[in-house]
């Protein structure tokens, strides 16, 4: 009898268990970028650090502007101005965007709301108090807390970190990934096939998208069906992985060496994942470091949403992010769907929001081999174990892949 298949969700469970983020340090902020904060970020500075204008205009006291009454200019203040300046009773101060807020103004007129004639300055109305003041602090506070670890850095967080004065953030660095495919059939892209051979996809695809999950890729090309040549390279690879990621001869035939070779070490463990495409799967430990290794079948479209459902995960997980996973959302789905009972089902789909939702579509060519159709899809259509079809008009969950 066979065995029970494994449940993806445990799989992807056992494949987490293996991660260890990967030791901080400190990076300067443009190398930073894309990498995970391992501490929280508190400012030790108010944004802003004093009282400034939001506009160019005047610097005033509300009480002594009336309309039409004229002012007499005592001087300007502009962004930069090392001096702080005070304002004179009865008097007014040009002021420009971000000059700090001489002592005694209470409110700025923006320029628009004044007329000039002789040398005096006429507003047309008076000014609320507090008006166009940026107050200290309004922005952020000493003590504030501005990023939180686990996040991974975007520019608009590397924006804020320099804003409050850091030049340099504690973070994870990138975990390095090697790529390796597996196949006697395999040829680079750009030479010429003989029969029976086809050209290497999986290392290109997994290697790209591991660039995309925020790692750095290092891709191997295809090692053939050969236990001491595949022993060879993986060994030559260990010094540079933080993960290895194989796809390829690890379901039931004669020369599934990954399988064969690793099955022998006791430290990598294959199974048959309930999932279609996908179903063989591996995962473990190998070299002296006891690196972690993730083993994917060999047809493309299996490889890619198994790396999409175990390895991202994994690599992330590494980086330290906090969010894992893909956002799956509801969509309606336009046509019937069909899924083999006892199998999560992962149908290659193209995702849109419409008015009123996300509505989807499953991309023609649904085979484990069709990389024509995965590269049409932005999502996958998941179907649970227990249900074998879906009616057009149905509701679904897609995880969002993160392309157009
Ligand atoms: P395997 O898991 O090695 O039995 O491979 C399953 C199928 O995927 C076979 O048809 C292989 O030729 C194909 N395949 C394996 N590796 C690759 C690859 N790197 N690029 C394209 N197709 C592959
Ligand atoms: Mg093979």
């Amino acid at each position: 009898m066979s065995q029970p298949l494994k449940s993806v969700d445990q799989h992807l469970q056992d494949i987490l268990a293996l991660a260890k983020p990967l030791e901080p340090f400190a990076m300067p902020l443009l190398e930073a970028h894309g990498t995970t904060l391992a501490v929280d970020v508190r400012s030790s500075v108010a944004l802003p650090p004093w009282d400034n204008s939001a506009m160019d205009g005047f610097a005033v006291r509300a009480a002594e502007i009336f309309p039409e009454r004229p002012m007499e200019v005592a001087g300007e203040v502009a962004a930069g101005d090392a001096e702080s300046s005070v304002l004179p009773l009865g008097k007014v101060m040009r002021i420009m965007t971000g000059a700090p807020i001489p002592e005694g103004c209470d409110a700025v007129i923006p320029v628009e709301w004044s007329r000039e004639e002789a040398g005096l300055i006429f507003f047309e109305k008076s000014p609320a108090y507090g008006a166009h003041i940026r107050k200290m602090g309004s922005d952020i506070n000493v003590g504030d807390l501005i990023l939180t670890a686990g996040t991974q850095l975007n520019a608009t967080h590397i924006g804020a970190a320099a804003a409050i004065g850091i030049d340099s953030l504690i973070t994870r660095p990138h975990p390095r990934v090697v790529l390796i495919s597996t196949g006697d059939e395999l040829v680079e892209p750009g030479l010429a096939l003989k029969h029976g051979q086809i050209y290497d996809a999986n290392s290109w695809l997994l290697t790209t998208a591991t660039r995309e999950a925020g790692a750095i890729a290092y891709r191997v090309g295809a090692v053939p069906d050969d236990e001491e040549k595949f022993m060879q390279v993986l060994e030559d690879q260990l010094v540079r992985a933080d993960l290895i990621v194989t796809s390829g001869g690890v379901s039931q035939g004669i020369y599934d060496t990954v399988k064969n070779v690793l099955g022998k070490l006791g430290s990598v463990t294959f199974e048959s994942v309930a999932m279609q495409p996908g179903m063989p799967q591996g995962y473990g430990l190998v070299g002296p470091d006891s690196t972690p290794i993730i083993t994917l079948p060999g047809n493309p479209v299996s490889a890619y949403v198994s790396f999409e459902l175990f390895v991202r995960p994994m690599i992330k997980a590494l980086l330290g992010v906090h969010d894992l996973e893909r956002p799956i959302v509801d969509a309606t789905v336009v046509e019937p769907l069909k899924s083999p009972l006892g199998k999560r089902s992962f149908l290659r789909g193209r995702a849109s929001f419409e008015k009123g939702g996300f509505v989807v579509a499953p991309v023609a060519g649904q085979g484990s081999h069709m990389l024509g159709g995965l590269s049409q899809a932005n999502a996958l259509i998941i179907v649970n174990e227990e249900i074998e079809s879906i009616a057009a008009g149905s509701q679904v969950k897609v995880m969002l892949l993160g392309r157009n």
